[in-house]
């Protein structure tokens, strides 16, 4: 057992034991912690594959579409990476911009010091941040978040008996972690449509996403730049439970052994967009599907291009291609929001 998740157990345990029943999101954000601080968790030996694992085009085409908006924008712009994972996403995209003559200062967002080590090896001269607070106030920001939003913590709530409840966590020896209802009313929270919905209903929503948001569009809505944000979720707010935990490339429970598994929540992007929309001077475009995204900024091109270049890749490319764009697999799940600041051209493909 990795030392991470049999310390965040016992950490989880004794603050319950403690404190009583702690939110979701607060279980949630320690089990991810740990999870992220001593897994390498993408690819075939690993719990997941992400878009720029599956292949180069999809880092490629970020850095093609970024060079397109720097270019438009005109002056000096920094890249900015939210959770870079492997540092395969930044490598592709930034080679992309080389091409082009552009090589902008590259700064990770990331808190796992195991991954800070796999992202050193491809981008030694990254600049590292543990939040967005410290990324540089004085230049425009490129923000690209791949598969990040999705990790951030949820609050839950369900409608019981008695009215909404927050829903919290507890635990036992006999049960271990479980979800309780929690004592007070958490009516206040709960959107008003949804007020009257049956017993047992679950809204979720993510403060801590909405909170990183805002202060992203603030960034771009003083400093200037652009961000674009990938990740499975849906268009409109959906009522209902979608917090799922992955390990092994299967679904696990995700209240069981905490760190040991991913701990996601399917992202809220009218949410997103609702924030975005509510700062002054920005263009917000999107959301739409990943697929037709990558459609509009030529992955058939590139992955032509590769082809030819490389004719014994052919297979291998042609599968790449349609598992990025392919309703069926990575293209209608997964959705692209862009939001564009002061003095930049709104999203590409958008
Ligand atoms: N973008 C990458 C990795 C996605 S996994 C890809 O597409 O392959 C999520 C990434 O976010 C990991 O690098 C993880 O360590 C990081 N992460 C998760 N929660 C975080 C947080 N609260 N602050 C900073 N980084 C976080």
């Amino acid at each position: 057992m990795p030392s991470g998740q049999h310390a965040v157990e016992d950490e989880l345990q004794a603050l319950i034991a403690e404190e009583g029943p702690i939110p979701i999101s607060r279980f949630m954000a320690m089990a991810n912690a740990a999870y992220y601080s001593d897994h390498d968790p993408f690819g075939a030996k690993g719990d997941f594959i992400t878009a720029p694992e599956v292949s180069q085009m999809f880092g490629e085409l970020i850095g093609l579409v970024l060079t397109d908006a720097w270019r438009r924008a005109g002056g000096d712009a920094a890249y900015v990476e939210l959770g870079p994972g492997r540092g395969t996403l930044a490598a592709d995209a930034l080679r992309a911009m080389e091409t082009a003559g552009l090589e902008p200062q590259v700064h990770f967002v990331e808190t796992s010091t195991f991954l800070r080590q796999s992202q050193a090896e491809l981008m030694p001269n990254a600049i590292w941040h543990d939040t967005t607070a410290t990324l540089p106030t004085d230049v425009p920001l490129m923000i690209v978040a791949n598969e990040f939003f999705d990790a951030m913590p949820v609050e839950q709530y369900v409608k019981t008996m008695m009215g909404w409840r927050e829903l919290m966590i507890r635990h036992d020896d006999i049960d271990g972690f479980a979800t309780v209802p929690g004592q007070e009313s958490a009516e206040n929270k709960i959107p008003q449509d949804l007020l009257d919905a049956h017993t047992a209903s679950v809204f979720e929503r993510s403060s801590a996403s909405r909170g990183l948001m805002r202060s992203l569009c603030r960034r771009l809505a003083t400093q200037g730049g652009m961000l674009i944000v990938i990740d499975y979720g849906y268009f409109d707010r959906a009522a209902g439970d979608t917090l799922q935990a992955v390990h092994a490339h299967a679904y696990a429970d995700p209240f069981v052994k905490p760190g040991r598994s991913d701990l996601t929540a399917h992202v809220d992007f009218s949410a997103l967009k609702r924030v975005a929309q509510s700062i002054r001077g920005l263009k917000v475009r999107g959301p739409i599907e990943q697929g037709d995204w990558l459609v509009a900024i030529g992955i058939d091109l590139r992955a032509d291009q590769l082809t030819r270049a490389n004719p014994e890749r052919a297979a291998e490319l042609a599968a790449a291609r349609m598992r990025l764009i392919h309703p069926e697999q990575m293209g209608s799940l997964f959705k692209v929001l862009g939001v564009s600041g002061a003095g930049w051209p709104a999203v590409p493909g958008l």
